[in-house]
């Protein structure tokens, strides 16, 4: 199919494209890496009439570290998260989840940015967002805003975002040295969206207990959750296999998965607590698919 007629923009500034935005409001949407959007476009399963396209305002790309926050521009292409290692030292669970996105060629396109405002619920990045308590920087008409990961994603591709924003920023608090990451998920072919994924990032104190435990699922509900049941077993213990048992078995507590052509309910969630399982596993072991900060 060819896509619907629309007006094309190519601003080479934020503060250019956000008038384009205000100018054509409901009307229009920014065009970041076209990994999800333009195939939508041409299936005319999305007909903008205008195109605000980002590619050009370079000032939107970027990697930076700050003290506590490694703080990425939206244009950041996913495959530049996945090779820096920046991101690896101090925002490991980063590092472990982004391979999992699509293929190469689609993180080399496709954005920081573009990722968290599609909102996919089986997308790993909203839900490494959610685990890490990120901060959504918004820009719009009536300024700058700042929502936490956790209130950002609303329903299945809805995000806090009015439609004359923009998604400016994301800050992600840096993770202290003992952090250890992993990201677990199953799906039904190599390079597509997860059926289910578990992201998850364990601080272990000197007598190896969890002194701070970050959970979050993808693709067990409309948005990504976070497991608090599952992160309350889990503190002040040592991971020990009984433990990470009792914690994946309440990890269904927060998930409200549905059922579609891929899997039913009952499945999603024994998925959860299997992925929930094999990511604190593979934390408490330490070996191979565990980021760990050591400073
Ligand atoms: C074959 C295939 C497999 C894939 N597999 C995976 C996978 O396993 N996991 C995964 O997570 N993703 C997967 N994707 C999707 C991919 O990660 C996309 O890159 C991502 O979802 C969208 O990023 P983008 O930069 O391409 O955004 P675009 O497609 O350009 O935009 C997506 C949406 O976000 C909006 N948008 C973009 N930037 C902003 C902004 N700064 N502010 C506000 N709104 C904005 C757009 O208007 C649009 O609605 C796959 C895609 C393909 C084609």
């Amino acid at each position: 199919m060819k896509p619907a007629p629309f007006e094309y923009f190519a601003p080479e500034t934020a503060e250019e494209a956000l008038a384009l935005l205000a100018e054509y409001g409901m009307d229009a949407r920014p065009l970041a890496g076209g990994q999800s959007l333009v195939p939508l476009i041409n299936m005319r399963m999305a007909q903008p009439a205008v195109l605000v396209d980002l590619n050009h305002c370079c000032e939107l790309a970027y990697l930076r570290e700050e003290e506590k926050m490694l703080v990425s521009g939206p244009m950041t292409r996913q495959r530049e998260l996945e090779i820096s290692n920046t991101v690896r030292a101090h925002c490991p669970l980063i590092a472990e989840a982004v391979p999992h996105m699509g293929h190469a060629t689609i993180r080399n396109r496709g954005t920081v940015g573009g990722s968290l405002s599609h909102a996919d619920p089986s997308a790993e990045l909203p839900g490494v967002a959610v685990a890490l308590d990120a901060e959504m920087v918004a820009d719009g008409p009536n300024g700058r805003r700042t929502v936490p990961a956790t209130e950002f994603f609303l329903a299945e591709l809805t995000t806090a975002l009015e439609p004359d924003e923009v998604l400016r920023e994301i800050r992600f608090p840096k993770a202290p040295s003992g952090s250890r990451a992993a990201f677990a998920e199953v799906g039904s072919h190599f390079g597509g969206l997860a059926l289910v994924g578990v992201a998850a990032r364990v601080d272990l104190d000197s007598a190896g207990r969890c002194a701070a435990v970050a959970l979050a699922a993808i693709g067990a509900g409309e948005r990504p959750a976070r497991l608090s049941s599952a992160e309350t077993v889990l503190m002040g213990e040592v991971l020990g296999e009984q433990v990470i048992a009792e914690a994946s078995e309440a990890a269904v507590i927060d998930v409200d998965p549905l059922a579609d052509l891929h899997a039913t309910a009952h499945w999603r969630r024994r998925a959860v607590v299997a992925m929930t399982a094999r990511a604190l596993r593979e934390i408490a072991d330490g070996g191979e698919g565990v980021a760990e900060v050591r400073r």
